[in-house]
């Protein structure tokens, strides 16, 4: 796939703002990286063509060409769907003991993911867990789960042959008060489908636990299917967050994106294998890549972006110290304030600027101010602009109406321009310019 995409993406080398047909192209491909990456069609559809109103019309940044732009708009359009709400590794496990119930088909990985589970819970955060199998389906699944709880240093509910799923939940329960534990996890039975008796088992060992998590385990491997099950689940028992195992396989993680998409459940962890360590916290970034299957672009990118603005910066530099600075300047420094959070932001990256930042701050500059202050500069006319020393009275009148704003506000604006110019210059001159490169670097 990558090879075919990158095809597609070098032959977009146009410049400027991204068109409808270079969107389009490369759009075209993006959509089989999606399918190829098990998404569901109708999840691919509309995201495609909500990356698709996006795009039009941005502007490309110098030295990528369209085609890698839109890939890096996919890419965080795919963050961000992606994102759940919170953080996805932090269970709500106050209150001792706190039941986490694990539900799933059989063989998605609950057993494994309970004890993974078990183990971090205990190793990070120093809880005491309780395990119990409600497994009374398959032969020896319940001396599965001690194995594994014998392996990670965890409890384990004793076996008692001949109990319902309910009768050992309100035993796990019970015990896990007693002894003391803060959490007690419920590994249930899974089948190959689900069926209405699967279903019923889990609402009632729910209503009986009342978990503060209820975790859904799913094969990441199986794609499509693996949304209808987490939906199908989510109405009937309620989910709290979803489980991706299996993640280490060849699966390209499209599952993620159908499940977040349909379902909008949150996806809190993936199984990266069968060792007793091999879990992570969800990452969107990591899938978002996965997915697509091309990182090296997006980073590509975003370093071009990074450049840009690295040289936009020497050339104003340049023209700093020979003592130019007008009105598109100040309209630069002022965005530029806006994009790195305001006025300390800003200057604080800057040694020697510190008190330059106060006068400003003096001066009554704040990120309010900001806004006002770009808007009085759009309403001069090109000219005025570049020199605003031509401005006259009534001129300046009809700027600060345009903006919304009286005359005051522009006079102040224009001190402004005129003390900064005369800072950039004196700086400028201040070894030859060699602490302010130093700064902007
Ligand atoms: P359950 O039926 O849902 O309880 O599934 P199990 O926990 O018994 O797991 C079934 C199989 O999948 C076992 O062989 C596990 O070792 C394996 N397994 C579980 N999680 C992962 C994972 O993240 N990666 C890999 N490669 N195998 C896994
Ligand atoms: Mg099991």
């Amino acid at each position: 796939l990558s090879e075919r995409l990158s095809g597609v993406l070098d032959r977009l080398t146009k410049q400027g703002a991204l068109s409808e047909d270079d969107v389009k192209t490369a759009l075209r491909e993006v959509r089989v990286a999606l399918l190829e990456a098990d998404v569901s069609l109708p999840v691919a559809r509309d995201f495609i063509k909500k990356v698709q109103d996006q795009a039009t019309g941005q502007a490309v940044t110098k030295s990528v060409t369209p085609g890698q732009q839109v890939v890096k708009i996919v890419h965080d359009a795919l963050v961000d769907t992606l994102t759940g709400e919170g953080d996805p590794g932090a269970l709500k496990i106050d209150n001792a003991p706190a039941p986490i119930l694990m539900v799933g088909l059989q063989g998605s990985g609950k057993t494994t993911t309970t004890a993974k589970l078990a183990k971090r819970l205990k190793e990070r955060d120093g809880k005491r867990v309780l395990m119990a199998s409600l497994d009374v389906n398959r032969p020896a699944a319940m001396e599965q789960l001690q194995i594994l709880g014998q392996q990670v240093g965890v409890d384990t509910l004793p076996i008692v042959k001949g109990e319902d799923p309910v009768t050992i939940a309100k035993r796990a329960k019970t015990q896990a008060s007693l002894g003391g534990y803060d959490v007690y996890m419920l590994d249930t039975a899974g089948r190959l489908h689900i069926d209405a008796e699967l279903i019923q088992q889990a609402a009632d060992v729910r209503d009986v636990a009342n978990p503060r998590e209820t975790l859904l385990v799913v094969d990441g491997l199986t794609g499509q299917d693996a949304v209808n099950v987490a939906t199908e689940f989510d109405d009937k028992i309620g989910v709290s967050g979803v489980v991706l195992t299996r993640m280490d396989g060849d699966g390209r993680g499209g599952a993620a994106l159908s499940m977040r998409a349909i379902t909008g459940k949150p996806i809190r962890f993936v199984g990266t294998g069968e060792k007793m360590d091999a879990i992570e916290t969800f990452e969107p970034e990591r899938i978002a890549g996965r997915i697509l299957g091309m990182g090296d672009i997006v980073s590509l990118v975003e370093k071009a972006q990074q450049t840009i603005e690295a040289e936009q910066a020497e050339r104003m530099m340049k023209r700093f110290q020979k003592g130019q600075f007008n009105m598109n300047d100040l309209k630069m420094q002022l965005e530029q304030m806006q994009k790195m959070g305001g006025m300390e932001g800003m200057m604080g990256m800057m040694p020697g600027m510190g008190k330059m930042a106060k006068q400003m701050e003096g001066a009554g500059i704040d990120d309010k101010m900001l806004a006002h202050q770009i808007a009085l500069i759009q309403s001069m006319t090109k000219k005025e602009r570049a020199n605003p020393k031509i401005l006259q009275a009534s001129r300046k009148k009809r700027i600060a109406a345009g903006a919304g704003m009286e005359v005051s506000e522009l006079n102040k604006l224009l001190k402004m321009q005129r003390q900064m110019g005369d800072m950039m210059k004196k700086m400028g001159k201040m070894g030859k310019g060699g602490m302010l490169k130093q700064a902007m670097k």
